[in-house]
């Protein structure tokens, strides 16, 4: 038995569960939760009404943990080992994967769903393969990553997803030429973490752009050589106009809105690159001047999933910088909840000056 925050169905409210777990298949791990992050897009889940999943849900995807038990075929880790539950893995075998471009495999290698609501038996449908907002969850070995104990529980957690799908942004997914100038907009967690994955390469002006000041002062602290406040006026022009009048060479919008993208675009130099890695809504249109923002510069538009990371090479190597003081992990956890905060605090997410709550289980 164990515990977990189920979205029962679709106009239900989610509430912690009791559960049970079956035992791990062969290529399968079973990993005791310790810390697992809120991220937006469990509330994204909840605001789209089980976002194409099956119902019941169990939420969480930015977990970290101990195994408890692995699979007879496993070997990449033992009992005991302190792991990162990605929620994806390249897969080896889908066109990307094959043609050697493991970073943008497009066919996650998953567990078989494991957990039931102890009330009526029913199978969950872990969110994104994970469903960490729970005393237990199985996933595939490849899922399981091992990285070092000294790491406080609660920032391994944060590689997950919204560290790394920053941080992976700036590094992997387009990486930022060392001594070169980049604009991250939208600073919550993962726009923050684009900033330290931008300071990490080597970048010698970071531009942080949001509306809410308390982001801003994070983002400073992170490492953003300038803040533009996008309530002054237009952050564009402010953008240019800082980075000498040309533009940057890097520009990210971490947020999901269609102005984000159309920003990031239009503060890029000529020649530079923008990267869409906030997730947008549905139907979400572009609305930019093909010719004089994207033909005439040339542009070049990229879009990252989840930072394009290969976990089981990046977030150790991320755990690491965190170590030993390149990356700042600590200052995105500013406040720790339990399990059963979980549920209410979801809809709250992003506000009052937060980076990240991280459940502690
Ligand atoms: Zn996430
Ligand atoms: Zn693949």
């Amino acid at each position: 038995m164990t515990r977990g925050v189920v979205y029962a169905e679709p106009d239900a409210a989610p509430a912690v569960e009791e559960l049970t777990v079956e035992p791990p298949g062969p290529r399968e791990v079973l990993v005791r939760v310790l810390a697992c992050g809120l991220c937006h897009s469990d509330l994204h889940v909840v605001e789209t009404k089980g976002w194409g999943m099956r119902f019941p849900i169990l939420l969480g995807h930015e977990g970290a943990g101990v195994v408890e038990e692995v699979g007879s075929e496993v070997t990449s880790v033992a009992s005991g080992d302190r792991v990162v539950v990605a929620w994806r893995a390249p897969c080896g075998d889908c066109p990307q994967c094959r043609r050697g471009d493991p970073r943008r495999c497009s066919s996650q290698l998953r567990a078989k769903r494991r957990l039931h609501r102890a009330a009526d038996g029913a199978l969950l449908t872990p969110m994104l393969r994970c469903g960490t907002f729970a005393g237990h969850a199985v996933v595939h070995e490849a899922c399981a990553v091992k990285v070092p104990e000294e790491l406080p529980v609660e920032q391994a957690a944060l590689l997950a997803c919204g560290f790394s799908t920053g941080a992976g942004a700036a590094l992997w997914a387009t990486p930022v030429r060392e001594g070169s100038s980049v604009a991250v907009i939208g600073c919550g967690g993962v726009g923050l973490a684009v900033v330290q994955g931008a300071l990490l390469a080597g970048a010698e002006r970071i531009f942080a752009v949001d509306v809410a000041p308390d982001k801003l002062e994070h983002a400073r602290a992170l490492g953003a050589t300038e803040v533009v406040d996008a309530s002054d006026g237009d952050p564009v022009e402010a953008v240019r106009e800082l980075a000498g009048g040309r533009g940057v060479e890097f520009a990210f919008s971490a947020i999901g809105a269609p102005s984000g993208l159309a920003q990031a675009i239009r503060m890029c130099a000529y020649a530079g690159t923008a990267t869409l890695v906030g997730m947008p809504p549905p139907g979400a249109k572009l609305d930019v001047d093909l010719d004089a923002d994207v033909f005439g510069p040339r542009i070049t538009l990229a879009v990252t999933h989840g930072g394009d990371t290969i976990p089981q090479d990046d977030f150790p190597f991320l755990a690491e910088a965190a170590l030993d003081g390149r990356l700042d992990l600590a200052r995105f956890v500013t406040s720790t909840i339990s399990l059963d905060e979980v549920p209410e605090r979801l809809s709250r997410i992003g506000e009052g000056g937060e980076i990240r709550m991280v459940a502690v289980l």
